[in-house]
């Protein structure tokens, strides 16, 4: 894991963010504050209101206000993580999986971890096999365990209004958690338990090969990241993994517990949307 910035060094973070701003084609410079103090809480509802030219990077959402405000800065860089791709000598059968059907037959008869015991139904993701957006989230609840489809819960159809109002429909999206079997009573998943579960996501997010990976709460970002942080140390960078740009923003749960957290995560779906128009 590297950190790809010196915090110390304030003339280098500016010449990083400003050289970042020019190769977006950034017509003005437009610091985070300004950027955002404009901005009303989204409803995440799309639907555009008439008789408003919108700039470039501004969101049909009813709430936000138009103009160079609208503009969402681009974060500083932030973690790089790129795990080994093992040992050439063995046959690893996640490693060799065709596609996505194929890695979610592995998972069906997955026993690599004691969430197998408890499971009704394993969660391998779903979506387009060629996404440009990756969502990840934690791992599945209870509808999704019932049902064996990821985020079709309430935490999901708020997934799916905040899709929707970055101009993505739920099925362009490829959608999987960091753990593809359910926690009991919903309970965080354990380091053990992650890190039997992690092949499975880095195999699938080969075979996807998205533009963007949007990782969903703290679980989902410190695994996909290899680290430690808070989730709040890690919003507002531009992570990667395996050179993949990775945004890192509140889960879907979270915000349906605490209405504050919607700004904040409209601001990141935004930078989510702006790299994979870039
Ligand atoms: N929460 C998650 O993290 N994943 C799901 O699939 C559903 C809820
Ligand atoms: Fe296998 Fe992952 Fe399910 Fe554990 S959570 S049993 S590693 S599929």
């Amino acid at each position: 894991m590297t950190d790809g910035q010196d915090g110390r060094d304030g003339r280098a973070l500016a010449r990083a963010y400003l050289e970042q701003q020019r190769k977006l084609g950034t017509d003005g410079v437009v610091l985070p504050g300004a950027a955002t103090s404009a901005l009303d809480t989204p409803s995440m509802t799309p639907g555009a209101s008439p008789g408003i030219t919108r700039p470039r990077m501004s969101f049909p959402s009813p709430g936000i206000t138009d103009g160079p405000a609208g503009d969402v800065p681009m974060p500083l860089p932030g973690i790089s993580y790129d795990p080994s791709t093992g040992d050439l000598f063995t046959k690893d059968p996640i490693r060799e999986a065709a596609n996505l059907a194929a890695v979610a037959a592995l998972i069906k008869d997955c026993k690599k971890c004691r969430l197998c015991e408890t499971r009704t139904n394993t969660v391998p993701g779903e979506g387009a096999d060629d996404a440009r957006l990756m969502v990840v989230g934690e791992g599945p609840g209870r509808t999704e365990d019932e049902t064996g489809r990821p985020f079709v819960g309430q935490a999901g159809e708020l997934l799916t209004k905040i899709l929707a109002a970055i101009q993505l429909p739920r099925e362009q999206v490829y959608i999987c958690n960091i753990v593809k079997c359910r926690p009991p009573e919903n309970r965080v998943p354990q380091f053990d338990e992650i890190s039997s579960c992690l092949p499975y996501l880095w195999r699938q997010i080969e075979l996807v090969r998205p533009k963007v990976i949007l990782a969903m709460g703290g679980t989902a970002a410190q695994s996909l990241l290899d680290a430690k942080q808070a989730l709040g140390a890690m919003r507002n960078r531009v992570h990667r993994f395996r050179g993949i740009p990775v945004v890192v923003t509140y889960h879907p749960a979270a915000l349906l517990r605490n209405p504050n957290w919607k700004k904040p995560t409209w601001d990141d779906v935004r930078f989510a949307r702006r790299l994979l128009d870039a």
